[in-house]
């Protein structure tokens, strides 16, 4: 059986400066994972497709250890979490205020530019309570379909 091989932390650098920075111990596990999750730009994955690249990637690694990672990341301010009712938490690596599309066909989740959309105006908070965060997500379907 061919050894699982898990990048170096040497190949890495930058992400473990990156785990580092955000008080994450930058294991093989994270490392390889931060890896999948921040190399290419932008994203918007679920724990079970990042599961499914990391084991095509030969990464041996749990789908409970995707989640727990996932989480830790989230916390540590790196990732920022979208849930879409009735269908899978998204884990976003752009963690700016912004809003999303959502293919309801293929599940895909896309980012609305920001600007794209202007909230004129909020409700008051109930008493002792204040606004965190207003989010923002556009169903979409096919044209022929709506
Ligand atoms: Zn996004």
């Amino acid at each position: 059986m061919r050894r699982p091989r898990l990048p170096s932390e040497e190949q890495y650098g930058g992400i473990a400066k990156l785990l580092r920075g955000a008080g994450l111990r930058p294991t093989q596990q994270r490392l390889a994972l931060a890896h999948l999750l921040f190399a290419n730009g932008d994203r918007h994955v679920t724990a079970e497709a990042l599961h499914e690249e990391a084991l095509a990637r030969k990464v041996p690694v749990s789908l409970a250890t995707v989640y727990n990672t996932l989480h830790q990341f989230t916390e540590a301010g790196l990732l920022r979490e979208v849930a879409v009712e009735g269908a899978k938490t998204y884990f976003d690596t752009n963690t700016s205020n912004h809003y999303h599309f959502f293919c309801e066909h293929s599940g895909q989740l896309m980012d609305i530019e920001t600007g794209a959309i202007r909230i004129e105006v909020l409700p008051e908070a109930p008493d002792g309570m204040a606004i965190s965060r207003v989010d923002v997500l556009v169903r979409l379907v096919d044209k022929s379909t709506s």
